[in-house]
């Protein structure tokens, strides 16, 4: 039998246990720092977008085959060290995501009411660490960071009325605040233009449909349509549809606006002890399609900074880690010897939850040429040793039953039309376990 670790309870490590379990003769468990499963399905897809967070279902099947164990509330690097797992399993995989913000690297950067867009999403979602965040909601200006499909969750959260959040499983803390927010002006800012955002034609679409907010764009930030031709066919089409919200101005008649700064760089945050105002360089694209500062700078008023610009994973003592890449250098997925990354730990925080799938399947694949299934075993405790280690530290994991129960409790507190009320703080998520 082949013993296999994986680390972290996301779309990555659930696609890689369901290779794995494809090649049989494994016994894999699934560890996860936080009581619950599912990483960036529960935490990071947007609470309005339940029909993506469905793929959860997927997973519990997964996570329900004979051989396949959760164990959440077990962290690596504090209650089990990497050299530990690799003594008790043949491999380990880190499937641990990008869950740390970049940082802006800017004056200012560390202002009260400047958040990354981990901390908001986290917030929002209900993520233990962020419970406490209190976005600063009580004034009008909001600045987004970054042209990417997060900056439009942030940007379309901020913006959606009570009533649009109906069926979403927005946690009360954030539906609450959101609520009484009175946050007016969104402003998006992109280094870049639009013919070089990040954001898709779907997320994108959303804000033309929002209730109380209608986006606006200027129509002088478009290069001659004729350019257009050459973006490739789903870029294209983001690019009509914002030539599209160009060439209809709001009419006054949504209180809110969500407007694309484009060619626009952040280039300090000021404000007296809290975020007040960003400061912004103009751009143009250089030579080699980047950004260059044109030294025209004007600031915004922002009493909210939300910088969506990419993340990072966290390092792990004993495992390599490339301080520039913000994760672990990896050959195809394999870090080291017995050693693999999947997913945003392994190529960094891009693509759509399916973009995992193969990847899974590729570092399966490579642990199945490296211990192949039927070989002789390699004599190492896989689960018993684990277990045995847990227990004598007092760690206390979470099972899968475990988290059905929470579930249950969760599904139970749900307000009218929500799946479910998410408890958002680790003993509460105990607690529930325990009843
Ligand atoms: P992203 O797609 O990589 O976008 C990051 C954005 O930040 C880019 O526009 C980038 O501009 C900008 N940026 C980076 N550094 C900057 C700086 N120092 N100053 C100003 N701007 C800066 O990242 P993301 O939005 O965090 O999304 C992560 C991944 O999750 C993506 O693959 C995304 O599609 C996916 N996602 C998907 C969905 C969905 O499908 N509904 C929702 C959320 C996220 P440059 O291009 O100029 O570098």
């Amino acid at each position: 039998m082949r013993h296999i670790a994986i680390v972290g309870s996301g779309p990555a490590g659930f696609y890689t246990a369901e290779a794995l379990l494809k090649s049989g003769d494994a016994s894999i468990d699934i560890l996860d720092r936080l009581p619950v499963p599912y990483g960036l399905i529960r935490f990071g897809v947007a609470p309005d977008h339940q029909s993506i967070k469905a793929v959860a279902k997927r997973y519990e099947k997964v996570a329900m085959t004979p051989g396949v164990r959760f164990l959440g509330n077990v962290h690596l690097g504090a209650d089990v060290s990497s050299e530990e797992l690799l003594h008790y399993y043949d491999a380990v995989v880190l499937a641990t995501g990008a869950p740390l913000d970049r940082r802006l690297g800017i004056p200012g950067d560390d202002l009260p009411g400047v958040i990354g867009s981990a901390a908001f999403v986290g917030w929002y979602n209900g993520h233990p660490d962020f419970a406490d965040l209190a976005p600063p909601l009580g004034q009008p200006d909001a600045v987004i960071i970054g042209n990417g499909n997060v900056a439009l969750d942030c940007a379309r959260i901020l913006a959606k009325t009570p009533a649009e959040f109906v069926g979403s499983d927005i946690v009360a803390h954030a539906f609450e605040a959101l609520g009484s927010s009175e946050v007016r002006n969104i402003t998006i800012l992109g280094r870049r233009g639009p013919q070089q955002i990040a954001m898709t034609l779907k997320e994108l679409g959303e804000l033309g449909r929002l209730e109380a907010a209608a986006p606006l764009v200027d129509p002088d930030d478009f290069p001659p349509a004729g350019t257009d031709a050459a973006l490739d066919p789903g870029q294209r089409k983001s690019v009509e549809l914002l030539r599209g919200f160009a060439a209809t101005p709001p009419d006054g008649s949504k209180p809110r606006t969500i407007a694309f700064d484009f060619f626009a760089k952040p280039v300090a945050i000021e404000g007296d002890g809290k975020a007040e105002r960003v400061i912004v360089e103009r751009t143009a694209l250089g030579p080699d399609g980047q950004a260059r500062g044109t030294g025209q700078i004007y600031a915004l008023p922002a009493g909210l900074v939300i910088s969506c610009i990419g993340y990072s994973s966290p390092p792990i003592p004993g495992v390599p880690f490339d301080e520039a890449l913000g994760r672990y250098p990896n050959q195809d997925g394999q870090i080291g010897d017995r050693m693999y990354a999947v997913g945003w730990a392994r190529r960094g925080p891009t693509g759509t939850i399916g973009t995992n799938r193969p990847d899974g399947f590729a570092v399966a694949e490579a642990i199945d040429s490296a211990f192949p299934p039927g070989a002789p075993s390699s004599g190492r405790d896989g689960a018993a040793g684990l277990d045995h280690l847990l227990a004598l530290r007092g760690c206390d994991p979470v099972l899968f039953a475990d988290w059905q129960k929470i579930e249950a409790a969760e599904v139970a507190a749900a307000r009218s039309g929500a799946p479910r009320e998410k408890l958002v703080r680790v003993p509460d998520l105990l607690k529930a376990r325990d009843h």
